[in-house]
């Protein structure tokens, strides 16, 4: 093996092939693009509901796989490919503003990016204009891992965890996730940007979720 092999040793984010170029090869490329379909959810909170738009099933391996590396990755590659995905998921006929729900400060920490954040700034900047990124909220104190807890730990795990980071909160607002299963970390945003902007018309929309989701 030649040294510029070694130094630019390109692999497939999921099945660990050589690649010549991009973040995932042609084959799982096929695989993922077959996967993809644009789902709907609802998660109420209070009176009200809230349109969740999904791609994928959150029990697929190779989801399960693509979501792994996409939360340990600092692969520009990689982040553009998930911008992609992320822009599939945004409901038809949406203008306006696309914001995340802010990673814990372990996670930023630990692989030095938002792993949402990114992928939504560079799909907002490819899009026709109709999506702006702003980061309208940002997250404070620390919360665990939610992946081990229960419903009700989650709910406990991010309340008052958010805070409004922009002073003009915009009416059309796109929230985006990688993940959403139990909608507790949405809901809390949500709740945060509501306190704000009472009549705020929002939405979410996420790589993968599950049927069994349920929001209150
Ligand atoms: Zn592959």
């Amino acid at each position: 093996m030649k040294l510029v092999d070694l130094l630019f040793d390109r692999r497939c984010c999921i099945c660990d092939k050589h690649i010549d170029s991009g973040a995932v090869c042609t084959d799982c490329n096929e695989k993922i693009a077959a996967l993809a379909d644009v789902r709907k959810r609802r998660l109420k909170i209070g009176e009200r509901t809230f349109e969740v738009s999904y791609l994928f099933d959150y029990d697929n391996p190779v989801v399960q796989k693509l979501l792994f590396k996409l939360k340990r990755s600092s692969n520009r590659d990689l982040f553009r490919y998930a911008g992609k995905l992320y822009f599939k998921a945004v409901p038809e006929h949406f203008r306006g503003v696309v914001t995340n729900c802010p990673r814990g400060g372990k996670g930023i920490r630990n692989y030095g990016y938002d792993q949402v954040a990114v992928p939504c700034g560079i799909m907002c900047k490819e899009s026709d204009g109709s999506l702006e990124y702003h980061r309208l909220v940002k997250r404070i104190g620390r919360s665990k891992e939610q992946k081990n807890l229960s419903l009700e730990q989650r709910k406990e795990n991010t309340k008052n965890k958010f805070r409004i980071a922009k002073k003009d909160i915009p009416k059309n607002i796109l929230i985006v996730d990688d993940v959403v299963t139990t909608g507790s970390t949405v809901n809390a945003c949500i709740l945060e940007i509501l306190k704000c902007r009472e009549d705020a018309d929002i939405k979410v929309a996420c790589l993968a979720s599950r049927n069994t989701f349920s929001g209150k």
